[in-house]
């Protein structure tokens, strides 16, 4: 277990205030100056060896998109930092509680990535839903331009720093970072085609980085203790402490930091009090967030809880948002729904996910009650397969995993449920069209 020591996040519960007495008190802020004094490389070089990856759920390493933004103005064109509290994927709500109880970790960690990537200002997206979390923020950014951290010279540093908060307008599709750059500069909140990335052309055409709210406020305290200490924690190629969410059918939901790597039944029985009636009674788990495959129980039981631990079995750590199932859960109703959400989500520019997302959820929604034919199963999955890859942002691969990860694991329990429907006899197969 992570020892009180080595959390980052040690506000995270909102004990103390997060104001910036509270947050000096905690050793937020404390010689930003000197930290920035080692150079705009040197910083950027220490976080790539942190070994840090993107917290928002693709998992990216940080310092090495850092690394991609030009380190001079080719054509006047200034670098950006935009952060994503866009936090809106089901089952997330860490960036939430950082920004709540710590957002002075978010803010320092905003001037020294800006600095290390050469950008002036910082653009901070936070979900529409999260007003008060957003008096929050507006507050604590004031706090620190009117104590000299932020602006002119900020933190005595030489180099002058902007942060800019900007409140979205309830668009799950907006978290994705090209939608992101679209609603911050005013348009409809529609993923872009990539490339280009953002390094090469992001917010208003210019060089821009997005990272996540975690990425970036867990950065002062990389760079106070070492990429050495950061890396200390998890398995090769997946460092650091991380923020789980756990929620679902464990007795106590939290959100918790724990070491990276931590084995998915130590995380649940030291800080989700275990599972819901008992070990025996759990059933299956989605470890990263709705856009994840779920994962059985047999086999999550030791798993790693990483990037490369979930990936070996099919699903992914994503935002690190544990959704727990025991076996009180009608699991095909449980992926029907989470099928609608992105149906509803959609932004409708790309025919295999406008399309697709609806399908797939009407489909399902007949699965749930047994009302199909035995072949449409086999035909969900290939329909899948046809939009997984097919759109232009990740969205219509988030739509399609989950039911793979069902139909992979959970396909006995369909086939039953269109046995019961059809009177105990499964539908024979659809006869080949001549
Ligand atoms: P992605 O893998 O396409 O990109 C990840 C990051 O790396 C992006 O910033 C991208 O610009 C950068 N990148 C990737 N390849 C690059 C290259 N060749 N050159 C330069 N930069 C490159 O994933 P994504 O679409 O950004 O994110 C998908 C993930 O988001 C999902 O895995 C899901 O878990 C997560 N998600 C999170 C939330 C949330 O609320 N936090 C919501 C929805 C989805
Ligand atoms: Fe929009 Fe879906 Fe296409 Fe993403 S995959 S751009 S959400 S239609």
């Amino acid at each position: 277990m992570l020892a009180d020591k080595d959390r980052i996040f040690t506000n995270v519960y909102g004990f103390q205030p997060w104001n910036l007495d509270a947050a000096l008190k905690r050793g937020d802020w404390d010689d930003t100056k000197g930290l920035m004094a080692r150079g705009q490389d040197a910083i950027i070089e220490e976080i790539k060896a942190s070994g840090l990856r993107g917290r928002g759920g693709a998992g990216f390493p940080t310092g090495m998109k850092w690394s991609f933004m030009p380190k001079e103005s080719k054509d006047g064109r200034p670098n950006f930092l935009v952060i994503n509290a866009d936090e809106s994927e089901p089952g997330s709500c860490k960036d939430r509680e950082i920004i709540r109880h710590d957002p002075h970790k978010l803010i320092e960690g905003a001037l020294i990535a800006g600095f290390a990537m050469r950008a002036r200002a910082a653009y901070i997206y936070i979900r529409g839903e999260f007003i008060r979390e957003a008096e929050t923020l507006f507050a604590a950014v004031a706090e620190a331009y009117d104590k000299g951290l932020l602006g002119k010279n900020a933190a005595k540093s030489g180099y002058d720093f902007d942060v800019f908060v900007h409140r979205g307008a309830g668009a799950y599709i907006c978290g994705e970072e090209t939608a992101m750059l679209e609603s911050l500069e005013g348009k409809k909140g529609q993923p872009r085609l990539k490339p280009p990335f953002p390094a090469g052309a992001g917010l208003y055409g210019c060089p821009t980085t997005v990272n996540n709210v975690e990425s970036i406020a867990v950065v002062p305290t990389i760079l106070r203790r070492g990429a050495a200490w950061f890396k200390g924690f998890g398995n090769e190629g997946n460092a650091g402490t991380k923020l789980f969410q756990l929620s679902g059918h464990v007795n106590t939901p939290c959100v918790v930091e724990e070491s990276m790597s931590i084995p998915f039944r130590e995380l649940i029985e030291k800080h989700g009090g275990g599972i819901r009636g008992g070990w025996d009674n759990l059933l299956a788990v989605i470890p990263g967030g709705s856009s994840v495959p779920l994962v059985p129980a047999a086999q999550i039981m030791d798993a790693p809880m990483d990037f490369d631990g979930l990936k070996a079995l099919g699903s992914g750590l994503g935002t690190a948002a544990v959704i727990v199932m025991d076996k009180s859960t009608d699991i095909v109703r449980a992926i029907s729904r989470i099928s609608y959400f992105y149906k509803h989500e959609s932004c409708g520019q790309c025919t295999p996910c406008r399309e697709g997302t609806g399908w797939m959820w009407r489909v399902m929604e007949r699965l749930r009650e047994g009302d199909a034919d035995i072949s449409e199963i086999d035909m969900l999955h290939e329909v899948t397969k046809q939009v997984e890859g097919h759109t232009i942002c990740a969205l219509g691969d988030a739509a399609a995993w989950p039911i793979q990860g069902l139909i992979r694991h959970f396909r006995p329990e369909i086939e039953r449920r269109i046995a019961e429907k059809n009177g105990g006899y499964l539908a024979p197969m659809m006869e080949a069209a001549e």
